[in-house]
């Protein structure tokens, strides 16, 4: 399959993003998608590559709602890629590595390497606040580390009063450019750790910031009571989901009425607390993943809530996005990816995010699909993505055979991807 400007996909299933067309065709005419429509093209002519795929579907580039590209890692656009994710969320990073990657992901000559990119810019930190512990912890281990974390931290804006708010979201959004604002309230108790966290006047003027700028906030917390704090800010979204306890009526409540969207990052939250580590092993042992990985060393475990079992559970977290699946709040594939070999991988992480929402969560195969595209797109305001209809990003994954039955199978794993394109360009790991 080389490279044409103008190409149909013909005789395949297709995932719009909202719907199943069951057996169509779409069309890219450089780089964006023209044409959707049910039967075989009518309309083929010597400029138009026709690539024929019975019994194959069609869905959307997948989109991971949480990395962070530590370092300007280039793993996370190229590995993500290979595994189908044709747009990341970084979701705090430092600004230099945001630019670097950026710059990667606009470059046009090498959207057949790398994903997109799109970042928070820095988070809403306080001192002493996450993430600044977690990342003092890392850098004990590296020569020098001490001096290196203080001189990255000591760039870093620190909110300290509402009015902060506004000049920080600004920052972001116009210097580091933020598609989004995160925020954090990591209260440490689910994880065995004690720091400050940002009052609820601070937090509620960074909502107020963001949405004046025409940008969601979403928002970090392990915890119950960090999570209800992001809740009573306003905020737009949840970036994980809590492992302290199971759901309560109240958040279920709260979720709901404030239009919320949650990020549930289960796999990471198994990670956090060191549960189900065969789960992970079994996605590096998949063949496609041996052979799209680019690292191929199993992240360890995160394991900062480790301590805290069995209070803190990755059960609590499937319970409670169980819940929430059902009283019909948005869900969204996040994998919190940051590479260095712990946690997450980028690429693969998204796989395995989707298989615990069809098999731990038992969410509907197409509800999988929607929150790892559509639902994305619509929360953060992607409006050239997430979707496969005229108009939008010829964003594209190929799945070998029915995805729906694959979705449903727990004997598989990855995602069998047989091609992936991003605007229109073929992916170099499927040429
Ligand atoms: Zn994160």
């Amino acid at each position: 399959m080389d490279n044409h400007k103008s190409f149909v996909i013909d005789h395949v299933r297709i995932f719009t993003g909202d719907k199943f067309i069951e057996s169509g065709f779409l069309r890219v005419n450089s780089g964006r998608i023209t044409e959707v429509g049910h039967g075989p093209y009518r309309e083929p002519g010597p400029d138009v590559r026709i690539i024929s795929r019975p019994g194959d579907t069609l869905i959307p580039g997948l989109i991971d709602a949480h990395i962070h590209g530590l370092g300007g890692n280039v793993h996370s656009l190229e590995q993500s890629l290979r595994f189908g994710v044709t747009t990341v969320c970084d979701m705090h990073n430092d600004p230099s590595d945001n630019v670097k990657l950026r710059n990667l992901a606009t470059d046009p000559s090498q959207k057949s390497m790398y994903a997109d990119f799109k970042c928070a810019g820095l988070g809403a930190i306080i001192d002493s606040g996450w993430p600044i512990p977690v990342m003092k912890k890392e850098f004990e281990h590296i020569p020098n580390g001490h001096a290196i974390c203080n001189n990255i931290i000591s760039r870093w804006p620190k909110l300290k009063q509402p009015a902060d708010a506004e000049p920080f979201v600004q920052q972001q959004k116009e210097k580091n450019n933020a598609s989004y604002i995160k925020m954090f309230h990591e209260v440490g108790d689910s994880i065995g750790m004690d720091m400050p966290n940002p009052s609820p006047d601070l937090q509620r003027a960074v909502v107020q910031a963001a949405h004046k700028h025409g940008l969601i906030a979403v928002g970090h917390a392990f915890s119950y009571a960090g999570a209800m704090a992001l809740i009573g800010s306003g905020a737009d979204g949840l970036t994980h989901m809590f492992l302290d306890q199971p759901p309560s009526d109240e958040f279920l409540r709260a979720m709901l009425s404030q239009n919320m969207h949650c990020s549930p990052t289960l796999a990471l939250c198994a990670s956090q607390t060191g549960e189900d580590q065969d789960f992970f092993a079994r996605f590096y042992d998949d063949p496609f993943a041996q052979e799209m990985l680019l690292n191929r060393t199993p992240g360890r475990p995160v394991g900062f809530a480790a301590s805290e079992t069995p209070r803190s559970s990755v059960n609590h977290a499937y319970e409670s996005t169980k819940a929430l699946y059902k009283a019909g709040v948005p869900v969204v594939v996040g994998t919190d990816a940051a590479g260095r070999e712990i946690g997450t991988p980028y690429g693969l992480g998204v796989h395995m995010e989707m298989y615990l929402l069809s098999h731990k969560i038992g969410m509907a195969p197409a509800d999988v699909l929607k929150a790892a595209t559509t639902v994305t797109a619509d929360r953060f305001g992607f409006d050239d993505i997430g979707r496969l209809e005229p108009g939008r990003k010829a964003d594209m994954v190929l799945i070998r055979g029915d995805v729906e039955k694959t979705l449903q199978d727990p004997g598989t794993h990855c995602l069998p991807i047989a091609t992936v394109w991003r605007e229109g360009v073929l992916a170099c790991s499927f040429a």
